[in-house]
This record gives C-alpha cells, sequence and structure tokens, in this order.
C-alpha cells in the first residue's frame, strides 16, 4: 500500500519514510500542503495519507477538510495527523476537519505502526465495499449470459440519448435484432449451443460499437443498439453491417457448426424532438415484423405500412 508523507521537516519525512519502508509500505513526500493536493488529485494516489498539521503554505487541517470535500465520488483517504501540537482540544479540531487519527510528535515507532495498520485495515475494507458495490452495479445493469447491458440499461440510455438529442436537433436511430428460427437452432443443436450462439452473437454485436453506441438484450434472442446522432442511411448501413457481420460467419461450439442470420427493424428519430422512447421501439418493431414477413435475414425501417401490416399480425406461437 502506498502512503503518502507530508511533512515540511526533512528530518520527519526521512523518519516516517523509513519506518513506512521497513513495515513494507510504498511511500511518497510532499514537503508541502499544495504539494501534497496536487498529489492526491492524480489518479491512482495513496489512499492513506500521514499528515503534518503545521505546513508552510496550506495547512494540514486545511488539507483534511479539502480532502473530505472531495466527497463520495473519490476514493477514501485515510488521514492520520501527526502534529507537535498536544491537548484535548486541538485532537478535537483534527478529527472535526476530517482526520481519522492524530499522534503527538515525537512519536513511539511501534505506536505509529499500530495506527497505520488500523488505517489499513480500513482502506482494506473500504476497497472491499466499493469493489461489492461495483459487482452488484453490474450485475444489476447487465445480461449475465452475454455480458451486454440487460434491457433496463439499454432502454435508460435510449431514454437519456432521446433527450440529449431533443436538445442539439440530432436525430438517434434504433435497430432492432431478432435471431431468426432460433427455436430451431436450439431444438436441433441443444440449448447449450443456442447460448453459446448468443454469447457469439452478443460479441460480435459489440465489436461493431463505435464510441458513443449502445447495445443491450432486449429480451431472449433479441438485441436492440442504439446510435446516437445516425440518420436513417446511416443507420440502414450500419444494419446491413451487422447483419452481414452474423450471417457471414457460422458459429461454431462443441464441434457443431450453423449459420445463424438476425432480421432487424431500423427507425429514427424526428430532429424535432417529437419521438418517445415508446415510439420508437414500436417502430422498430414493426419494422423488424416487416423483415421476418419479407423473408427473413434482412433490414426494413419503419413504414406506415410497417405499421400497419404489424397491427394486423398474429400473436407469435
Ligand atoms: P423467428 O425467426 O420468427 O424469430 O423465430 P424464432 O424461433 O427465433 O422465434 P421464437 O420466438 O418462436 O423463439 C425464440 C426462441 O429463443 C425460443 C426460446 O427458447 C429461445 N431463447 C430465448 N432466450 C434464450 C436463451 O437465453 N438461451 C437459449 N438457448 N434460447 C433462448
Ligand atoms: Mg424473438
Ligand atoms: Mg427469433
Amino acid at each position: 500500500m502506498q502512503a503518502l508523507v507530508v511533512d515540511d521537516s526533512a528530518v520527519y519525512r526521512k523518519l516516517i519514510g523509513d519506518h513506512l519502508r521497513s513495515w513494507g509500505f510504498g511511500v511518497t513526500l510532499a514537503e508541502t500542503g499544495s504539494e501534497a493536493w496536487r498529489i492526491l488529485e492524480e489518479p491512482n494516489a495513496p489512499k492513506l495519507v500521514l499528515l503534518d498539521w503545521v505546513l508552510p503554505d496550506l495547512d494540514g487541517i486545511e488539507l483534511c477538510q479539502r480532502i473530505r470535500q472531495a466527497g463520495s465520488s473519490s476514493p477514501y483517504v485515510y488521514v492520520i495527523l501527526l502534529t507537535s501540537k498536544e491537548g484535548r482540544q486541538n485532537m478535537l479540531q483534527a478529527m472535526q476537519a476530517g482526520a481519522d487519527d492524530y499522534l503527538v510528535k515525537p512519536f513511539d515507532e511501534l505506536e505509529l505502526k499500530a495506527r497505520l495498520l488500523v488505517g489499513k485495515r480500513i482502506l482494506d475494507l473500504q476497497e472491499e465495499l466499493v469493489s461489492a458495490r461495483e459487482s452488484m452495479r453490474h450485475a444489476a445493469t447487465h445480461d449475465s449470459l452475454t455480458g451486454l447491458t440487460n434491457r433496463g440499461e439499454i432502454l435508460a440510455m435510449l431514454e437519456r440519448e432521446l433527450e440529449r438529442a431533443r436538445r442539439e436537433r440530432k436525430p438517434v436511430a434504433v435497430i432492432l435484432c431478432d435471431v431468426d428460427h432460433f427455436k430451431n437452432v436450439n431444438d436441433t443443436l441443444g440449448h447449450l449451443f443456442g447460448d453459446d450462439a448468443l454469447r457469439e452473437i452478443g460479441k460480435r454485436l459489440r465489436a461493431q460499437l463505435r464510441v458513443y453506441d449502445g447495445v443491450g438484450r432486449y429480451g431472449g434472442e433479441e438485441f436492440l443498439m442504439v446510435l446516437p446522432s445516425c440518420d436513417l442511411p446511416n443507420a440502414l448501413l450500419r444494419a446491413n453491417e451487422l447483419r452481414e457481420i452474423i450471417a457471414n460467419t457460422p458459429v461454431v461450439c462443441s464441434g457443431e457448426e450453423r449459420l445463424i442470420t438476425m432480421s432487424m427493424g431500423v427507425a429514427v428519430s424526428r430532429c424535432d424532438g417529437k419521438n418517445e422512447v415508446e415510439t420508437l421501439l414500436n417502430q422498430a418493431d414493426a419494422g423488424l415484423y416487416q423483415a421476418k414477413e419479407n423473408g427473413r435475414n434482412r433490414i426494413e425501417h419503419f413504414t406506415s405500412a410497417a405499421k400497419k401490416a404489424a397491427h394486423g399480425r398474429a400473436p407469435k406461437s
């Protein structure tokens, strides 16, 4: 674990630094409060700080306050204030400013070691909590089979992008993709092959993404792509690229091989911002229905004729 030692005294910097190294810590040194703040603002900055109270510019108390003002958006920094200021009042002031611990100089090296162990334990625990929170967040927003964003997350993205597009008066395209005759894939090659095929399709779709695009698993064998600032001609080109990426290479799994195709419905929002998420999805769905009707492994975009046909469709068995 990396520790930052902030002290204007070269003697103390060396003394504390040497102790820390001998106890297995990495050491970064700073002479002033502002130098320490610069270091703490860098990515992957040390999370354990041994801080002198009296410093030439920004003092230890001000630095503590700044660290705490950064809030929960940044990683927790554990601060031990080391100072020659004695007295309970000073200790209280340091703790109120945000210090986690307080040690009076000259300190006993074993006492410093004990305090560091506590700090390290708290930081380790904090890291575990953050990573547990991250994996829960990931599980709540991603599909476990394909690793793509899940339905809720891709719809939230679409909502955000439509909102942005409304302000910027730009279009947003959606491509709703559905694997053709997937039931037959499962029936002939087994459900595990089907799962692998969905994983492989997810991988190929993700590989086609550009920076601002999104793709999610919309349902069983359905995927939704969201393409911000993409007009209809470009959306049709992109959809065709996706269609070919899937259809041109068979899916191979456990010695079995199968050519899989997808049908796609494309819809593009109006730049005047009149489209809502639901309207756009209904339009993409109508296009998809038309693509299935017209023979599969193809792309159709929303037209009012497609909408009419979709309205009259029989429920899928
Ligand atoms: P169409 O071309 O009209 O879309 O035909 P289809 O067979 O793909 O459509 P249908 O809706 O009849 O069947 C979809 C199938 O997808 C049925 C379902 O078991 C399968 N499926 C959905 N989710 C999964 C999954 O996670 N794994 C596997 N292996 N199959 C899945
Ligand atoms: Mg389907
Ligand atoms: Mg299907």
